[in-house]
């Protein structure tokens, strides 16, 4: 299910949803500040991570989405289980929600450029810098 080919590969390795090779994104995601740096094409591909202006707008619903659960979650468990009080329960989940901004962020881009984009294995004759390999003189 989650192996290579699936969509659940592709958004937990941040690569190319069509070769799953390539990265989508130039930086691990806490290596740098800007985490939000992404390639603008695959680099074994060239498959378009913007495939139109303005492509990733809806990706905000996702995020929305993600970081709801994730504080959902949390703050029900820290409410009945620790019962830290609300000051240092929210303040916790404060906390947490900026923390995990870069992983929510390359999440819900990940999983809405998979909304978009099919795997398609490369070819045996497709070379990994991008280049297709000629096949004249290999007969
Ligand atoms: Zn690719």
């Amino acid at each position: 299910m989650n192996g290579k080919g699936s969509k659940v590969y592709s958004v937990l390795h941040g690569v190319c949803p069509r070769c799953q090779q390539g990265k989508v994104f130039k930086f691990a995601p806490y290596k740098k500040l800007d985490f939000a740096q992404m390639n603008d094409h695959c680099t074994v591909c060239e498959q378009a991570f913007e495939p139109e202006p303005d492509f990733y707008q809806g990706a905000m619903f996702v995020s929305y989405a993600l970081s709801t659960g994730l504080l959902l979650v949390v703050g029900a468990i820290m409410i009945m289980y620790l019962d830290l009080g609300n000051l240092l329960t929210f303040s916790t989940m404060g906390v947490l929600a900026v923390g995990v901004l870069p992983i929510i962020f390359r999440l819900s881009r990940l999983i809405w450029l998979n909304f978009f984009v099919r795997y398609q294995p490369l070819r045996p004759d497709f070379a990994h810098d991008g280049d297709v390999l000629s096949t004249e003189g290999k007969e």
